[in-house]
């Protein structure tokens, strides 16, 4: 099987062609460099992303945040939903952890910039 993807790994979003037998790539053209072949990799075996948005302190000023790492694919909804479900006291300071493991992923969640108030 064939499958056509865009490499999410920088701005040129290269056109990826990917050979896939099973759940693994067996060949990848179109990729610019190491990054796409391996994203293509990836995203047929087992796709992750990472997640950003924003956790509501208790005064209700919104704090944006993101997983420190990516999480699977198929836990994104999971994850924005316990992030939405936090509150958070203030101040809160860039890469301060807000959820020690998003919806039992393993994956902490941190703020992406510090927010006072
Ligand atoms: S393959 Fe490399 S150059 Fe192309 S979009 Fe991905 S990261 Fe960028």
């Amino acid at each position: 099987m064939t499958r056509s993807m865009i490499c999410i790994g920088c701005p040129m979003g290269c056109e990826l062609t990917v050979e896939v037998e099973g759940s693994r790539a067996v060949s990848v053209t179109g990729n610019t460099c190491g990054i796409g072949k391996k994203y293509a990799e990836t995203e047929v075996s087992a796709p992750t992303r990472m997640v950003t948005t924003t956790v509501l302190s208790d005064g209700g000023v919104p704090v944006p945040v993101k997983t420190k790492t990516a999480v699977p694919k198929d836990r994104v909804f999971d994850v924005v939903r316990a992030v939405k479900a936090r509150r958070v006291a203030l101040p809160v300071g860039m890469g301060d952890v807000v959820l020690d493991d998003a919806a039992a992923t393993g994956v902490p969640v941190i703020a992406t910039m510090a927010v006072t108030g």
